[in-house]
């Protein structure tokens, strides 16, 4: 069996083993999640030279303009470079769904907090870990088995004995059957929630009665959890990022953390995602002026996809408006975007290009890892470069 790297979501899975035989897939260490993404992806290889196609999509592209170039969830740390490159040129509006609440989460002056841990810090440390409307059970498979839950530290001698863990969310989810602390708020109270547990740990107020229909013996137990708890981390998901009022709830999730440590304990808050290289969008592209209002007006009548289907993951409105767009679409076969566009270019996944590289959810970066006997074909970064070097060729 091989080394590889699993891209299946954002936790870039690099400890995992695999190898194709007559066209069949084993592997150890993939969850289902990944092994079926591998498989899917085996299936889906491409070989062909993309050449002509891509001088279709250099001739729509250098004709639109202001074209969306836009996507990159799935897209390599290289190929997101040799986009922002390329819209540049076309003096387009790179965008990506990253702008649908990571790149604020980033962005929010909760980072410049040194709130910031990576994943390896929270296996050593992490002594109260709670997912606050994140449900890794659903999409981020081995999140608690490698790193936040099981796994035993150094500072963790029992692994899941010797953590405490919370779930704060709008309905019961798989991960809340192994938490201490199960707190389920009515939906659009996070900020509601964040304020009265930070109030009591400020001893601003005390609690006395049910909070949001919780009881009070039970909010007080999961505070408790904050003061008797070394090292706190929390990992905040779309109950935080992408249900209304992201920026207040963030401002709210930075004033815990500081009355964590204002009573000398360590806390960090980590954004939890599933899709693969959000964070890559992050790291690689300095600011990202949010194009969502500008799709929705239909002012964009080109748009390149990268790496993505905007068009199943957009707000209604925006995938509808965009779907009238001529599309460019570049990734691997299947989705909306791929039906719907003009030129389609199918690229291999990077789960057996085995090059280039993501950044994980805590912003480290994965290098992927090469397979023997798999045959060769273009990375998107490089199909994108030809891309501009055509696209230069006639502006
Ligand atoms: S947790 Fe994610 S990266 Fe890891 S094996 Fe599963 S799908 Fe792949």
């Amino acid at each position: 069996m091989e080394d590889i790297v699993c891209n299946g979501c954002s936790l870039l899975c690099d400890d995992v083993v695999a190898e194709i035989d007559n066209g069949e897939v084993r592997s150890l260490g993939l969850c289902l999640l990944g092994f079926t993404h591998l498989d899917v992806a085996l299936k889906h290889q491409e070989s062909n030279s993309v050449d002509d196609k891509l001088e279709k999509a250099a001739d729509l592209l250098a004709s639109a303009e202001n074209p969306l170039v836009f996507g990159w969830s799935n897209a390599s740390n290289e190929a997101i470079k040799e986009g922002l490159a390329l819209a540049e040129t076309l003096g387009g509006h790179f965008d990506s769904v990253a702008n649908l609440g990571v790149v604020q989460a980033m962005t929010h002056s909760i980072h410049s907090l040194k709130l910031d841990a990576d994943l390896e810090y929270v296996r050593n440390n992490g002594e109260f870990i709670i997912y606050w409307g994140s449900d890794p059970a659903e999409s981020v498979h081995r999140h608690p088995s490698r790193f936040a839950v099981l796994p035993r530290g150094e500072k963790i001698p029992e692994g899941v004995e010797s953590r405490r863990i919370g779930v704060v969310d709008i309905r019961e989810t798989e991960t809340m059957k192994i938490a201490n602390h199960r707190m389920i708020i009515p939906i659009g109270s996070d900020l509601e929630f964040l304020e009265a547990v930070t109030s009591e740990l400020e001893g601003k107020s005390s609690i006395t009665s049910s909070v949001l229909g919780i009881p009070a013996a039970e909010v007080i137990g999961f505070v408790s959890g904050f003061k008797k708890s070394d090292c706190t981390v929390i990992f905040y998901g779309s109950g935080i990022l992408n249900s209304g009022n992201a920026l207040e709830k963030l401002t709210a999730l930075s004033r815990l953390v500081q009355a964590v440590r204002k009573s000398g304990k360590e806390a960090y808050a980590l954004p939890m995602y599933p899709e693969t290289n959000l964070m890559g969008v992050v790291n690689v592209a300095d600011e990202i002026p949010s194009s969502l209002q500008k799709i929705v007006a239909n002012e964009f009548t080109t748009a390149l996809i990268v790496g993505d289907d905007p068009l199943s993951s957009l707000p209604g409105p925006a995938a509808k408006a965009l779907a009238k767009a001529k599309l460019v679409y570049i990734g691997p076969p299947g989705g909306l975007a791929d039906k719907k566009a003009t030129v389609s270019i199918h690229t291999t996944d990077m789960i057996i290009q085995g090059s280039e590289s993501m950044s994980r959810l805590d912003q480290v970066k994965i290098e992927f890892k090469p397979w023997r006997g798999v045959r060769k074909s273009e990375t998107t970064s490089e199909i994108l470069k030809k891309l501009h070097q055509l696209v230069k060729t006639k502006a």
